[in-house]
């Protein structure tokens, strides 16, 4: 047993019985943060062991054994006899305005760089103001 703590929570981590109460060990079967900080604590550890025989590759291996048949073209499949078709579901319009930008890959830069406009118009304000500033002067003066 092992109690791992931080500012405002505490986790308690169970070797023997491959557990954490942050539950997310027993959900994945590979040992959460609070584990592996535990387990590489200790002297001569392997962290293979506390993860779950679902990924080792004697299970992969096992999936994988049979024969996978190649498909064939969509023209060759089998027609259906049920009598009737299955049309695709009717979209809605959702609420809200509709999303113009497209989702941004893992990979790709998320942070937006700013555009010239939006540098002129910062420019513009900032020079606008001194420019303020310095008429309000010579007017009071
Ligand atoms: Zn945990």
């Amino acid at each position: 047993m092992f109690l791992f703590w931080g500012t405002d929570f505490r986790f308690v981590v169970n070797l023997q019985d491959k557990t954490c109460s942050c539950r997310q060990w027993q959900v994945s079967g590979i040992p959460c943060k609070h584990a592996v900080a535990f387990i590489t604590s200790l002297h001569n550890a392997p962290l293979e062991k506390y993860v779950d025989m679902y990924y080792s590759i004697d299970k992969f291996r096992a999936a994988y054994q049979h024969l996978i048949p190649a498909m064939t073209d969509k023209r060759q499949w089998p027609k259906s006899t049920h009598g009737f078709f299955m049309h695709p579901p009717l979209l809605k319009a959702t609420a809200g305005r509709p999303k113009i930008e497209r989702y941004k890959g893992c990979s790709e830069n998320k942070r937006k760089k700013a555009s010239t406009s939006a540098l002129f118009v910062q420019a513009m304000a900032i020079i606008g103001t001194t420019a303020r500033k310095v008429i309000q002067r010579t007017l009071l003066l």
